[in-house]
């Protein structure tokens, strides 16, 4: 380990003997009393020496035997502590390709602070380039939201839509103007492979994974149509439930943006649920549905730049956070957002006792924390339900005070 303080933070003095690391409440922890030699021998923390070497600077600086590991260990536990050359053996490779880290270095940095172990950011990180994620629909959204996911250093993103570009399918981070009258899919699919970091694995990988190729460890629903958006047909996804593969929706309806549900089969509430508690509370609302559903709009739709932006940008976090170990708010909710206020707020979606995905049976653990390790690839992989340990209430707090 070479121990680093997390750079992400921004470092300051409250007092002369109290450091303030972070400016935010969502993650600014204080640590004191400092004297003044480990004050000195925290600016050592860089990433730069090993256990070793600090124990030496440690006895140059005059601190007691034992301080070093002490501080270490606490710095470790208050999640202050990353490791420069941790994260695992894909963590490493990555290191070596100097030009993709430095597309990266900021979502490293911002995943160094939801990572709770030293190295454990660089290890997530390099997990993602092995993980396969499809996208549902190439419009304003959906071809934006799977570039992001791209950039976000996603192995493999693949774009599935119909038909060709329309001029109002253009926008900044997406489809561009010269793909106008191009398919879909592949105007789509060079946005997201011009937005990779790194080039895409080689197929030989892929071929190395004998017994079929792994599943798609999420699968993005992002359709350009407004109603597939608002009243999302379980038939769609009947596949995806048999295999289990968590699935994401996002999109625009009537200029109101629309992230979540993001559906764990069998554990949180799915596009059946949701069509089930709207048929409770309006008996019209199978009968409204299939009127939507039979006429095609005349008119294209209301979504516009900014709103598509945001709605991308939400939905690819909430992916993110999934692909990476978490489970984020939108699982048994749908966010929606709307002008003029333009205030996220959720609704839930729970799951329904007669949906047949079953989990009403099994409901989610409410635990929102970051699990343990990143999503495997293999589609069917479900978050462990066992709980993480309970955070600690002073951290949430958002301050923390340590005797060193
Ligand atoms: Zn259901």
């Amino acid at each position: 380990m070479h121990p680093m303080l997390k750079p992400a933070l921004r470092r300051g003095w409250r007092d002369l003997d109290t450091v303030q690391f972070g400016v935010t409440p969502a993650h600014a922890l204080t640590l004191g009393p400092v004297d003044r030699a480990t004050g000195g021998f925290l600016d050592l923390l860089d990433g730069t020496r090993g256990p070793a070497l600090l124990r030496e600077e440690g006895r140059r600086l005059g601190l007691p035997e034992g301080q070093v590991d002490r501080l270490l260990t606490r710095l470790a536990d208050a999640g202050l502590l990353d490791d420069a050359r941790g994260g695992g053996p894909a963590a490493a490779a990555l290191r070596e390709k100097k030009e993709v880290m430095d597309r990266l270095r900021p979502d490293l940095a911002s995943l160094s602070l939801v990572a709770r172990r030293p190295g454990e950011d660089a290890g997530r990180l390099a997990a993602r380039r092995d993980l396969r994620v499809r996208v549902h629909g190439a419009g304003r959204v959906g071809t934006m939201l799977a570039a992001l996911l791209s950039g976000a250093g996603i192995g493999e993103v693949d774009v599935r839509d119909k038909g060709c570009v329309e001029p109002w399918d253009v926008a900044p981070g997406g489809l561009q103007a010269g793909a106008v009258g191009e398919r879909r899919e592949t105007a789509a699919r060079r946005v997201v492979r011009g937005a990779a970091p790194d080039r895409p694995p080689r197929p030989a990988r892929r071929a190395g994974s004998a017994a079929g190729e792994p599943g798609h460890a999420l699968v993005i629903l992002a359709p350009r149509d407004d109603i597939a958006v608002h009243a999302p047909d379980p038939a769609d996804v009947a596949e995806l439930m048999a295999a289990g593969t968590p699935h994401l929706y996002a999109g625009v309806v009537e200029a109101v943006g629309v992230v979540g549900p993001l559906v764990l089969p069998g554990q949180t509430g799915c596009a059946g649920c949701l069509h089930r508690f709207r048929t409770d509370r309006d008996g019209a609302w199978p009968r409204l549905v299939a009127q939507w559903r039979s006429r095609a709009p005349r008119h294209v739709r209301a979504c516009d730049l900014t709103l598509a932006a945001t709605v991308a940008g939400l939905a690819a976090a909430h992916a993110l956070a999934f692909l990476d170990g978490a489970t984020p708010s939108s699982a048994d909710a749908r966010w929606e957002v709307s002008a003029p206020g333009l205030n996220w707020h959720a609704r839930p979606v729970p799951p329904h006792p007669h949906c047949p995905c079953g989990a009403a049976r099994e409901p989610v653990s409410d635990d929102t924390s970051v699990r343990d390790g990143p999503r495997a690839t293999m589609a069917g992989q479900r978050p462990s339900s066992a709980s993480c340990p309970p955070a600690d209430a002073a951290r949430l707090a958002g301050t923390w005070r340590a005797h060193v």
